[in-house]
């Protein structure tokens, strides 16, 4: 089974409503650049397009205009874990039921998939993509009899894990978050219309307002009747995924109406007074995701802050190598350092997180090369040593470098710096508590603590087999293996 970190859209009764979810899409492609996807009702038929690649390469104007015509509409960004790139795992998924058709996309990992596609299965199913996603649709058809909504909510309440979904039925729009609202989704209004996003910096480009967060365990149908909700399942508080404020979402995003981006450079100004670094002379972050960490760390510190380190935007998925060999061609193509801010300077470099230390090393590397003096590396969250099974799409423990290596000290001496900290987790508690209101959240990937089960034991099909801890090995993270690359 694929699980995917994606990002969702949703218009109720848009007059043009292809076009308000290809502007919501583009504000959440951060969320996901794999594959693209629209499907609009016009209250009777759905229709569906969607694609590998961005938005800007799946959609053109005339499919816009004259194919995706309809009020309500829904849309999907994706971005796939290992092995599961193919179009027929692209979103929205859309079937034909018998009370008629849905459509469908999904933001998060159903950890209970397998043992229900094994169920499913020996009850007849036939599953015709990979995505976990698709057993909603099974469930919901095999609950006969039963209106749109009880086969809804039967679905909703054997599904676990992380969901965020929006759905298209007829003309209604429907939202569903778990029960621990790991992901978020947020509802707004345009006029008329009523909206539905990952992160409301899609409500910002859709030029809707922002009404409240879909909460966690609700059903929201949106229809005609207004906005009808609908629970399933207790309400668990504090699993939010706390990463998303860390890394994943955008800074000009809000979380709960708070800025994200303040929220980041609180966790800067945390770090710089956990731990300082006094000899530095310039505070640079490791662009984008970190800049407001930076901005953070230089506040608290007073270290100037300074634009050491660009990266060219400009880079698509694939790239042609030069046949001659360009010392970190990889690295170089998309960043580069600003020779004349760090040349013989004790550098700060900040950075929001260490997944598989490919990226510092490389940016570490070029630093130096740069003819920085001193580098002294700080995180803004705590060692990322256990992998997402909670939608963000993150290697298997194996090539964790915090599972590999396990403590500060040997992991800096892998990246070569001169010192490295990270946010200790009473650092990124008070911050939480403090600038985003949040008393609890999910922080498996820093604890291993894994408040869902995942999978009933049994191996998923295709999913990356990161159940089982492996004990360090002697290559180092990256070599030999595929690149991977922050987005
Ligand atoms: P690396 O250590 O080479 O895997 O890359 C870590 C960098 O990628 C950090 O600078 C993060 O900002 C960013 N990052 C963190 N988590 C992810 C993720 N799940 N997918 C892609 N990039 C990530």
């Amino acid at each position: 089974m694929i699980h995917d970190k994606c990002g969702v859209i949703g218009i109720w009764n848009g007059p043009d409503a292809a076009h308000l979810a290809y502007a919501g899409l583009y504000a959440i492609q951060h969320r996901g650049q794999e594959s693209a996807g629209i499907a609009v009702s016009d209250g009777d038929h759905i229709r569906l397009h969607k694609g590998m690649g961005q938005v800007v390469d799946v959609f053109d104007a005339d499919t816009l205009k004259h194919r995706l015509i309809g009020n309500y509409a829904i849309g999907h960004t994706r971005y796939s874990t290992s092995g599961g790139s193919h179009e027929e795992n692209a979103q929205p998924l859309h079937a034909h039921l018998a009370v008629g058709e849905v459509a469908i996309a999904h933001n998060g990992q159903i950890t209970n998939a397998g043992s229900l596609q094994q169920e499913l299965e020996e009850r007849g199913a036939i599953f015709q993509t990979s995505a976990d996603t698709e057993v909603v649709f099974h469930l919901m058809a095999t609950h006969a009899q039963q209106s749109f909504l009880d086969r809804l909510t039967h679905a909703v309440g054997r599904i676990q894990g992380a969901f965020s979904l929006v759905m298209l039925h007829k003309d209604q729009l429907i939202g569903v978050r778990d029960p621990d609202g790991f992901r978020p989704l947020c509802l707004g209004r345009k006029e008329d219309a009523y909206v539905l996003a990952s992160e409301t910096c899609a409500l910002d480009l859709m030029g809707a307002k922002y009404i409240r967060e879909v909460e966690p365990g609700e059903i929201v149908i949106i229809s005609r009747n207004g906005v009808v909700s609908h629970r399933v399942g207790e309400r668990k508080e504090g699993h939010f995924c706390v990463f998303e404020l860390i890394y994943f979402s955008r800074p000009d995003s809000l979380f709960q109406g708070r800025s994200i981006l303040n929220i980041r450079r609180a966790l800067g100004r945390k770090l710089a007074e956990e731990a300082p670094a006094p000899d530095a002379e310039v505070v640079i972050n490791a662009p984008d995701s970190s800049n407001a960490a930076a901005l953070g760390y230089a506040d608290a510190s007073g270290i100037p802050y300074e634009l050491g380190m660009i990266r060219n935007h400009y880079i698509g998925r694939t790239f042609i190598e030069p046949a001659q060999s360009i010392r970190d061609w990889r690295a170089r193509i998309k960043y580069n350092p600003v020779r004349s801010a760090i040349e013989g300077r004790s550098i700060v470099l900040v950075d929001d997180s260490i997944v598989r230390g490919t990226t510092s090393r490389r940016l570490i590397r070029m630093l130096r090369d740069a003819g920085a003096r001193a580098i002294h590396l700080r995180i803004s969250s705590p060692i990322f040593a256990h992998p997402c099974f909670y939608g963000i799409d993150t290697p298997d423990y194996d090539q964790l470098i915090g599972h590999r290596l396990g403590n500060e000290e040997r992991i800096r001496e892998y990246l070569e710096t001169d010192s490295l900290n990270y946010m200790s987790h009473e650092g990124l508690k008070e911050v939480m508590k403090e600038t985003a209101g949040l008393n609890s959240y999910c922080d498996a990937c820093f604890t291993g603590n894994y408040t869902v089960p995942i999978e009933d034991a049994r191996p998923m099909r295709s999913m990356h087999s990161a159940l089982k801890p492996s004990s360090i090995v002697g290559q180092p993270p990256g070599a030999g293996g595929a690149e991977e690359w922050r987005a």
